[in-house]
């Protein structure tokens, strides 16, 4: 049987992706060679990372002064990375959540850190608002999708300076207002490919401006001049995002997938909201995440959680266990993720509840 699969990351891919994929590690485009083994210099290969690389661009429609690069290391690399060759004085932070405090974190490293808000005192369960962020700062960070706690900023902020962004368990999932940003970037692990490459958006025009020296394969300017070809860049997950890439064009590109992920997360609040025995966990119902549904056994019925979590997995579910910090249940619903799947989950919770609550 094919299994929902709810993991958090790694987690779902196109069906798609994951054949064209296995078919190019056997025989890369009829080269007789596997994608594992050939020159990442090879026409082939510089091909597929041209195409993955103007496709990014051409969907989320990114302007001309932004450049697109693939980067080892993960997301949480670029907590570093960031500030690194951004952070000259100051900087805002927005604390929401794990990701985001890691990267103050590291920032602190750099420069003097400000947290314009904080979620942390009620664990992370809303996005802070009415942000305290200095006209002077450098730039204003934050993390749009808190893929652990469920809570998601569905608008990308205009604070007044740079933004840089950790979009790794949402980009994709909604077309994005480039105006304001400095530095996106996204682990590929969510909504793209396999694990081990890294999405960088950066503007060009923000780099080589902080006084310290950054060694080679830290700095932006590096991967950009280089095309993300100074090293031997990560082949198979790139090859990957292509795949990806492809199949978001097919399916209508980012106002179509957005469509597609509302309608998947107002199906499972809703079962949520109404289902006696759930409940959600994010307090401010517009921070609500479409992409990571977090909720937990309702007051009364606390005693029944690993009761559901076996119940779930008799029915194919995969990988709804909360994270460790929050309990209860989790339910990523990337791109990938078809309805159908959301409403076997939602079916479940139905007939559990009907199981739980008959006399
Ligand atoms: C998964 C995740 C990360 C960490 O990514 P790595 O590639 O494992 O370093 C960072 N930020 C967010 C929002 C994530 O979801």
């Amino acid at each position: 049987m094919k299994k929902h699969n709810f993991y958090a990351g790694p987690s779902i891919l196109s069906e798609y992706t994951i054949r064209q994929t296995a078919d190019a590690i056997i025989n890369f485009e009829g080269t007789g060679l596997s994608l594992m083994e050939i020159s990442h210099r090879s026409k082939q290969f510089v091909a597929v990372c041209d195409q993955a690389r103007a496709l990014i661009k051409e969907l989320l429609q990114i302007p001309e002064e932004f450049e697109v690069v693939f980067l080892g290391g993960g997301a949480s690399l670029q907590f570093a990375m960031a500030p690194y060759n951004f952070l000259e004085n100051k900087a805002a932070y927005l604390d929401s959540g794990s990701w985001a405090s890691k990267a103050i974190k590291e920032a602190k490293m750099f420069g003097e850190v400000l947290v314009a808000g904080s979620s942390k005192a009620d664990n992370y369960s809303y996005i802070p608002k009415n942000l305290e962020i200095p006209a002077d700062a450098d730039y204003f960070y934050y993390c749009s999708n808190n893929t652990i706690f469920g809570t998601e900023m569905h608008e990308d902020p205009k604070p007044g300076v740079p933004v840089i962004a950790d979009m790794s368990s949402d980009i994709f999932s909604r077309p994005i207002d480039f105006s304001n940003y400095s530095l996106i970037f996204a682990g590929a692990q969510k909504n793209l490919a396999p694990s081990g490459v890294t999405l960088v958006i950066v503007r060009k025009s923000m780099l080589g401006k902080v006084s310290r020296p950054i060694p080679t394969m830290l700095n932006y300017k590096t991967h950009v001049e280089n095309e993300s070809m100074f090293n031997t860049p990560p082949v198979v997950p790139i090859y990957a995002a292509l795949q990806t890439l492809l199949w978001y064009k097919e399916l209508g590109g980012m106002e179509a997938i957005h469509k597609m992920n509302k309608q998947k997360a107002a199906l499972l609040y809703d079962e949520i909201d109404n289902n006696p025995l759930f409940k959600g966990t994010v307090t401010c119902k517009e921070d609500r995440s479409i992409m990571n549904v977090c909720f937990v056994m309702a007051e009364g019925y606390e005693a029944l959680e690993d009761e559901f979590n076996k119940y779930a997995s008799e029915a194919g579910m995969v990988g709804i266990k909360g994270h460790r910090s929050v309990g209860g249940f989790r339910a990523s619903i990337y791109n990938a993720m078809p309805l159908a799947s959301v409403q076997a989950l939602v079916d479940t919770m139905k007939s559990f509840a009907q199981l739980k609550t008959k006399k």
